[in-house]
């Protein structure tokens, strides 16, 4: 019954820089978040609104997260990073101004097309291990990188969204404890709370770059806990041919030992990463297997 108890006005002001947005079209919901496209009333430009009632976010953890999603992501500039323009608030809300990704996100395009071809898996990894190396580099861990949270523009680009769990690493081989949410592909250092750090997006990538290929996630079964136990024993097998160099980039990222994954700056350089990638993919690959001829 949230959304009785909501109030997303149609017009939004933002009084910081005397702006207004007009309330668009509604595109979906997450955990806290609304999001509308919101049009900037000055030049009529779209923009993604993620909207959060502050009814929603009452206990002082909460606040603390919402804080922190929008200090690590106001401050990341990247071209497959979902760019981020500001956030103001009124008395009912939180507003974030970020850059609007039409074609939604690989979650759809997994929906549709299930497994997708080679070609196409080289280019959406070529720009996912692009936005994840801005990352780590920068000393920020996604922790859920997961195909709902890779976003589509209109040209077919990735954007690398939602930084609700995202970390920050203060300082040189510091591991994380803690982790308030429940990550999509979830990796086994985790599971086992041993303390973490950028080795978990590499196990993420691995997952989805295999559920994209194959056609499901590695770890999948039909209750969480089945899963969780395969997942601590890296128990998955590939259900379909794979080229060897496609196998060889999963089952790097796929290991138990945290250590022995590939850091982001080698993976960038992986033998996958060889084959013919197009520059760009037309709206139709969203639904439709392409043919590149
Ligand atoms: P939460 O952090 O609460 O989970 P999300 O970031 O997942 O919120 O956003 C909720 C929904 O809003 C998503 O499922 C997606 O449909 C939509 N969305 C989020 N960001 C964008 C964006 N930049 N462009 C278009 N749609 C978006």
């Amino acid at each position: 019954m949230s959304s009785d108890t909501d109030h997303i006005p149609s017009v939004m002001y933002d009084n910081t820089k005397a702006i207004s947005y007009k309330k668009g079209r509604y595109f979906g919901k997450g955990g806290f978040a609304k999001c509308y496209e919101i049009i900037r009333d000055n030049d009529k430009q779209s923009f993604a609104g993620k909207i959060i009632s502050k009814n929603l976010i009452v206990k002082q953890n909460q606040k603390e997260k919402m804080t922190q999603e929008i200090q690590i992501h106001s401050r990341l500039n990247h071209q497959h990073i979902v760019e981020f323009f500001g956030f103001f608030e009124d008395h009912d809300n939180i507003y974030i101004v970020l850059e609007l990704c039409k074609r939604r996100s690989m979650m759809e395009l997994y929906k549709r097309r299930q497994v997708i071809t080679e070609p196409e898996t080289r280019y959406y990894m070529n720009q996912i291990v692009s936005g994840v190396h801005y990352l780590h580099s920068h000393r920020i861990i996604h922790r859920d990188l997961k195909l709902g949270n890779l976003f589509l523009n209109d040209n077919v680009q990735v954007k690398i969204g939602d930084f609700g769990l995202a970390a920050k690493i203060e300082f040189d081989g510091e591991r994380k404890r803690t982790l308030c949410g429940t990550p999509n592909y979830i990796a086994p250092e985790i599971l086992s709370k041993q303390g973490h750090s950028f080795e978990v997006d590499i196990w993420s990538l691995g997952c989805i770059m295999y559920t994209l290929m194959v056609g499901r996630p590695p770890f999948e079964t039909s209750s969480l806990k089945e899963t969780y136990a395969k997942i601590k024993k890296c128990d998955y097998k590939f259900t379909i041919a794979l080229s060897p160099t496609a196998k060889h980039m999963i089952m790097i990222m796929l290991q138990s030992d945290p250590s022995q994954r590939p850091k982001i700056s080698k993976l960038s350089h992986h033998d996958f990463f060889k084959g013919y990638c197009p520059a760009s993919l037309p709206v139709s690959c969203l639904t439709m297997a392409p043919r590149f001829d």
